[in-house]
């Protein structure tokens, strides 16, 4: 989609950080960061929420990313968090799926 941030990230020409590139998923240091590691895991395809995400290996390749970017920045031990925002009340701002990697500090629950 020509207009959509995180397309334009896929496709490699957007101005981000990437940690991970594969022909299905970028990942990428999140612009606004929630803790102090805080990545998003994104496929290229133009996709708007997990919703729609019907293509099982590709939404198993997000997680596996995450974890391989967890384990490179060095908090798989100490844990962390992974989530999808869904529509307005799942706070979704980008209709784009991603997966957030929150880490390096400790999270609390409930999340607001
Ligand atoms: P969500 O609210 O789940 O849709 O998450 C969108 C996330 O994308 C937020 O954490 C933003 O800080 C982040 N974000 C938005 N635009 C960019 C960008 N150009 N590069 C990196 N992260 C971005
Ligand atoms: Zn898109």
């Amino acid at each position: 989609m020509a207009d959509c941030i995180f397309c334009t990230i896929g496709r490699g020409d957007g101005q981000a950080t990437y940690v991970h590139k594969d022909d299905q998923v970028v990942a990428i240091e999140d612009l606004r960061p929630a803790a102090p590691v805080h990545v998003l895991v994104i496929p290229r395809q133009h996709i708007e929420t997990v919703r729609e995400l019907e293509d099982q290996a590709l939404l198993g390749r997000l997680f596996e990313v995450a974890n391989q970017v967890a384990d490179q920045k060095g908090i798989a031990k100490d844990g962390y968090r992974l989530i999808f925002n869904v529509g307005p009340h799942g706070g979704q701002t980008v209709y784009h799926v991603h997966l957030h990697l929150l880490g390096g500090r400790f999270m609390s629950w409930p999340p607001g």
